[in-house]
């Protein structure tokens, strides 16, 4: 059985009141893990531990030792990529390959910072001769870095690279669902040469995270999860006015015109929303189609999702897993009925699949719902499962107007031949992200995030890092003379 602790100052250690946590496993519900679960306590701790590391020798490392240890992360996590990659899928329930593919994107992660890192170096601004004037950036300080269940070693990637990156230390408490890699990862930073308090786990709950949204010692909280966390967290940074990175929720449209490749965006709208069993911010889980063909269209996905191979993700064949928990199962089956009674046409899913293998664990067969309308509440609110809700449009005016009439803006996508019109909705859909022919793609030289109350701020790209930094103007005067403004 799996035991993990928290590491606090460079030290392994159980929680002050030696709390733990059953960590159980999405597919048959068997208790894979007991895992240590902090309270504000050692969240106060690992935040005066990650401080004094701050003001310590740690400040004097140099650019080009922050992008080696990024590297020799890059390397660690290389190494461990099959561990890895078994802990998250025992954790989160996702396939092997989907883990796999989640090991080498972090890797990338660490060198893309670590390029970017390394190609630091400040401005000199235009001054008179006796002045130098100079435009650098400085680390924050103390990052508290809080991190969902659905994609738990990437999206703490995407902060610890650029927090170590730029020179701050770290406090991270990883979703107390899928602390299992948080915690690998933290053993192999164990491995470096690291000064103590640079680098801090503590697993927990809301209340920990509260801690570092709340402590005055902590100077950015970056956040990646629901947009009610991300509320209390937005809240509780106005106590020091912290710097805040929120990366929340979406509801993302998927819109196919009648003049797209029909093949390629029928098989891309059930990996849109199908993917991770649903489980991402940015599935494409609201499907918009042009009218002509959308009876078409909700024929052939029809026919394609009883051939979706729901199982174990250990299984070579499976290529959809179980959703990650008990909670997430009911309100996914609530939704689903919720649009039923709103009017919504139940196609296929909408329950558990058959069979003794799904009796245990958090199954549920790909859904889908057609004829749903922009007012329904599947039409609006983000579901977070296997399910698509379709959508009939008339024009790339309505299409538009629909897309857009949400609170979220994550990302979207649009499938169509017609260069003109890709540009046009591009341009006009509110969203951080926005795919023509494609979907899904994300890598690190991109800036991902969400406009409206999809988030604040970027993870990744220059932006990615800059987060992470304070822009600081330092002014020398080399020969200072009296001014006399008021006379001598
Ligand atoms: P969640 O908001 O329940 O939890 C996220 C993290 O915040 C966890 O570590 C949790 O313990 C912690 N937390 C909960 N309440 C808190 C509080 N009051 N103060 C501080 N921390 C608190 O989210 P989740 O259910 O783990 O993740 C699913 C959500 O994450 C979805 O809405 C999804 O869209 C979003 N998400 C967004 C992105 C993105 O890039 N925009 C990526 C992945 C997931």
């Amino acid at each position: 059985m799996i035991q993990t602790q928290l590491y606090i100052d460079g030290q392994w250690q159980s929680p002050i009141d030696h709390g733990t946590r059953a960590i159980v496993s999405p597919a048959d519900e068997s208790v894979i893990a007991q895992a240590a679960e902090a309270t504000r306590a050692d969240a106060r701790l690992a935040i005066a531990a990650a401080r004094k590391a701050f003001d310590g020798p740690w400040r004097q490392t140099t650019i080009r030792d922050r992008a080696k240890l990024l590297n020799r992360i890059a390397e660690l996590i290389d190494r461990d990529a099959g561990k890895l990659a078994h802990l998250e899928s025992l954790n989160t329930g996702k396939t092997l390959t989907e883990s796999r593919t989640d090991m080498g994107d972090i890797a990338a992660t660490f060198r893309y910072f670590a390029g970017l890192v390394a190609s630091e170096s400040g401005a000199v601004n235009e001054a008179p001769h006796h002045v130098i004037s100079r435009t650098l950036r400085e680390p924050v300080g103390v990052c508290g870095l809080i991190t969902p269940w659905n994609y738990p070693l990437l999206q703490a990637a995407w902060k610890i690279a650029p927090a170590l990156g730029a020179g701050n230390t770290v406090v991270i408490k990883p979703s107390n669902l899928t602390p299992l890699t948080t915690h690998h990862f933290t053993q192999l930073v164990a491995e470096l040469d690291l000064p103590p308090g640079v680098f801090n786990l503590v697993t927990g709950g809301a209340e920990v995270g509260a801690e570092l949204a709340e402590s005055l010692d902590v100077d950015l909280v970056s956040f990646t999860g629901g947009a009610y966390a991300g509320e209390s967290i937005m809240k509780a940074a106005t106590g020091n006015f912290k710097r805040i990175g929120l990366e929340l929720g979406g509801k993302n449209p998927n819109i196919v015109f009648a003049d797209a490749d029909l093949d390629a965006a029928v098989d891309y709208a059930l990996n849109a929303a199908f993917f991770h069993a649903g489980q991402v911010c940015s599935a494409g889980s609201r499907l918009m189609v042009e009218d002509s063909i959308y009876d078409a269209f909700i024929g052939r996905l029809a026919e394609r999702l009883p051939r979706i191979v729901i199982g174990n993700g250990f299984h070579g064949e499976t290529q959809m897993g179980p959703v990650q928990s008990a909670q997430q199962h009911e309100k996914i089956l609530g939704m689903v009925q919720a649009g039923i009674a709103e009017g919504a046409r139940l196609v296929h899913g909408g329950k558990r699949p058959a069979g003794d293998v799904y009796k245990k664990g958090y199954w549920l067969e790909p859904t889908l719902l057609a004829d749903v309308t922009a007012e329904m509440k599947i039409a609006k609110e983000e579901i977070f499962g296997p399910v698509i809700t379709a959508e009939r449009f008339r024009s790339e005016e309505e299409a538009l107007r629909a897309a857009n009439d949400t609170p979220y803006g994550l990302a979207a996508a649009v499938w169509t031949r017609d260069l003109d019109k890709a540009n046009r909705m591009s341009r006009a859909l509110r969203f951080g992200t926005v795919w023509v022919n494609d979907y899904h793609p994300y890598f690190p030289e991109a800036p991902w995030g969400g406009y409206k109350a999809s988030g604040i701020g970027r993870e990744l790209a220059r932006i990615g890092l800059d987060e992470y930094t304070e822009l600081k103007h330092s002014y020398i005067n080399l020969a200072p003379k009296a001014m006399g403004w008021f006379g001598a």
